[in-house]
């Protein structure tokens, strides 16, 4: 059997990301402390891909694309990177102020659907005033907004066995596009009880998981049927 070249080689590869609990305050200080992290020490010996102690080694990194909106800043940040010696396999630890596949940091999209949430209740069109109430410069639409409600209010409803002691979201899933966003409010009134900040939920989750709470990995899309 020939042998595949390289490039069919890496097509086949699947990066499998974990999210990477930190206390840094946002994504950016995560950045500027990147070089100094050491990610071997939390990973711990075993591999988490194979099971096998000291199997895996830290490769190069890669670079994606982060945005935050209050302020807004755009950057691209390294996420660490290691190769399974023993599956040939790769996965990455992605900081939990992420979501797997969407450039805008955790806080941005909650900062925004709280924002839809009041606008709505002074009875104006939330997706539509909460989107113009940003930088210009972001180009956040309502609905790019919209499709950021449902990711909130999917990840909720699929993480409330993990949550659960929070408001009970789980007929929120027939809820009209309005009453989504007070689902979510609701849901982080309960869930967080001064700062409205969701983070806590999103680590407690990553804490008991290992997983995301919000959007799908790429370990989870493999998964998928
Ligand atoms: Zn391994």
């Amino acid at each position: 059997m020939p042998i595949a070249p390289p490039s069919q080689i890496q097509h086949r590869i699947t990066n499998i990301q974990y999210p990477f609990d930190n206390t840094f305050d946002d994504v950016w200080e995560y950045e500027k402390s990147f070089s100094s992290i050491n990610f071997e020490s939390y990973l711990g010996d075993q591999c988490p891909l194979c099971g096998r102690s000291g199997c895996y080694k830290q490769i190069s990194e890669y670079y994606r694309n982060a945005i935050t909106l209050f302020p807004h800043k755009k950057d691209v940040v390294p996420v660490a990177r290691f190769l399974c010696h023993k599956s040939g396999r790769t996965f990455s630890l992605l900081p939990y102020q992420l979501i797997p596949y969407h450039q805008y940091t955790i806080d941005a999209i909650i900062g925004t659907l709280l924002a839809v949430y009041h606008f709505q209740s002074l009875g104006q069109q939330g997706y539509h005033g909460a989107s113009l109430d940003l930088d210009p410069d972001c180009l956040v639409t309502p609905y790019l907004v919209h499709t950021w409600a449902i990711l909130i209010i999917t990840g909720l409803i699929r993480g409330h066995a993990v949550l659960q002691g929070a408001y009970p979201v789980s007929s929120a899933d027939k809820a009209t596009s309005s009453t989504m966003i007070r689902a979510i409010y609701l849901y982080l009134e309960a869930v967080v009880s001064q700062r409205r900040c969701v983070l806590p939920a999103v680590r407690r989750f990553c804490h008991r998981t290992n997983g995301f709470l919000f959007g799908v990995s790429s370990g989870d899309r493999s998964r998928a049927p």
